[in-house]
């Protein structure tokens, strides 16, 4: 049976309703004390907080600095060099850097739900088998080169 994209889209949109509606509640709901607190809603926060949060016996607060992803310059992917600069950006700047003839270069970091994930430009590399080796090496994982081959990094 195939999925029309209309289905998708009205499945997709329902689903992001319940998820509004489910941290509205919880969001309203805040406990003077959790079992675990995490620290940033990007990419590794978001992980690992639904990952504790898989075991029903513990409560989990995942904090984030920055505000709501529900913005449409997150939303739309064709707009995200709109976040740049804006309150969805820490805004750092590197240290001069003598091998740029001393120039400072802007280091956009994501300040909202999602972290950089939310303001990327969503580029999907495939990493290197060498690489993966030695990760694999340093980590004494002696998993075969099979499986890691069909990793990839991606936002
Ligand atoms: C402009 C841009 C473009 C990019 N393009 C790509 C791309 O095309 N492809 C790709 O693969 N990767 C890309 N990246 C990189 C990728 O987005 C990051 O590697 C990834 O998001 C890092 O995830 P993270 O969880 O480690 O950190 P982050 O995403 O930086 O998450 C850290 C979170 O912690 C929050 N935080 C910080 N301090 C506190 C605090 N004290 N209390 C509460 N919350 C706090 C921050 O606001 C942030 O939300 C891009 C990054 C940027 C900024």
């Amino acid at each position: 049976m195939s999925i029309r994209p209309d289905e998708t889209d009205r499945a997709a949109a329902e689903f992001a309703e319940r998820v509004r509606r489910n941290q509205q509640q919880l969001g309203s709901q805040l406990r003077p004390q959790y079992d675990f607190i995490v620290c940033g809603s990007g990419s590794s926060g978001s992980v690992v907080a639904r990952r504790l949060a898989e075991n029903p016996d513990v409560s989990v607060l995942l904090l984030e600095a920055g505000g709501d992803d529900d913005v449409p310059e997150v939303m739309r992917a064709e707009q995200w060099p709109l976040n740049l600069g804006s309150e969805r950006d820490w805004s750092f700047t590197a240290e001069p850097n003598p091998h740029l003839n001393g120039r400072a270069i802007p280091y956009d970091m994501g300040k909202v739900l999602g972290g950089g994930s939310s303001i990327n430009v969503m580029i999907w590399a495939r990493g290197h088998k060498s690489d993966w080796e030695f990760f694999a090496s340093e980590a004494a994982d002696r998993r075969g080169a099979i499986s890691r081959s069909s990793i990839s990094i991606g936002a």
